[in-house]
């Protein structure tokens, strides 16, 4: 009985030991990777950060799917900035020339040129859009033209800020891992969602609804859904599909900060479902290069 108290005790020891000094271990290498201030800051920065690129250079600069207040435009402009994805107006002028010639000669990042072009390749190759010959409407717009025209200072402050907050692990956290999350994720859109995913609409392209990058992008993932409805301010159209951008314009409309928001109804999704491939640019003045000015909202 004596030996088996003994013998026992000995068991618990040996396993319960290693647990605990493991589990001390991990949490000594966690405090001394990362601490409560540098995650704080990489996912508040991420995620404002992210919108600014996913609510402002994208829904409401390059496809006009609400007409914003001045201040909101400019707050998401400068956040948009400070993901380092390019100014705004050759952001925007990228992006319009994607939806004109997707996956066609001419689209800056299709994945029929190889994956890793898609993905990172087109940067090295000169592939950013000319804004004159794109989004020459958003040329007009002072305010679109003062926050592309002082982007570098942006993308200083967007470093400033973190390390300010939490020194040189802050800037590491906060700003540089920040970058390369706001990056990939990204880019992400341009070559997971043209090559793994859902096809739910018929479009000319090789968009796809691919649920992870929905998640991490929060909403640019129902990728298929964007090109087959580019001007909707909601990319997620079914209930399940995650779609955090698209909640933040439902709530800055219902407190009056956005108006105009482009919605698809039930019978338009039907009727382009019906309708199948070739509709794109009907769907979407925003894209055409010609087209006029809509809901800039100045
Ligand atoms: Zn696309
Ligand atoms: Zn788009």
């Amino acid at each position: 009985m004596k030996t088996s108290l003994i013998y026992k005790t000995a068991v618990l020891v040996a396993v319960v030991g290693p647990l605990a000094a493991t589990v001390y271990a991990i949490s000594t290498l966690w405090q001394k990777a990362i601490n409560a201030t540098d995650l704080t800051l990489l996912l508040v920065l991420y995620s404002l950060v992210a919108l600014g690129v996913t609510v402002g250079y994208h829904r409401m600069l390059t496809h006009r799917s609400f007409s914003p207040h001045p201040v909101v435009k400019f707050i998401f402009l400068v956040l948009g900035s400070m993901a380092l994805e390019g100014p705004a107006l050759e952001w925007a002028a990228t992006h319009i020339k994607h939806h004109s010639c997707s996956d066609k000669e001419g689209d800056p990042h299709s994945p029929v040129h190889g994956f890793f072009h898609a993905h990172i390749g087109w940067m090295f190759k000169d592939r950013m859009a000319d804004p004159q010959k794109y989004c020459k409407h958003l040329m007009k717009d002072p305010i679109v033209v003062f926050v592309s025209n002082t982007f570098f200072l942006w993308v200083v402050l967007s470093l400033v800020i973190p390390f300010a907050i939490g020194g040189w692990s802050g800037l590491l956290w906060g700003g540089l891992v920040r970058i390369f999350l706001t990056h990939h994720v990204t880019w992400s859109v341009n070559s997971v969602c043209h090559t793994f995913g859902r096809r739910d609409f018929e479009t000319t392209d090789e968009s796809r609804n691919e649920w992870l990058v929905g998640l991490l992008s929060f909403g640019e993932g129902w990728h298929n859904n964007h090109h087959a409805f580019p001007r909707s301010a909601f990319h997620g159209l079914r209930w399940w599909q995650f779609d955090c951008s698209g909640y933040l314009i439902w709530l800055m409309e219902k407190v009056g900060l956005v108006k105009d928001v482009y919605r698809i109804s039930p019978e338009q999704m039907q009727k382009r479902r019906d309708r199948g491939t070739g509709a794109e640019v009907a769907t979407s003045p925003a894209i055409s290069p010609e087209s006029e000015p809509v809901g800039i909202g100045l």
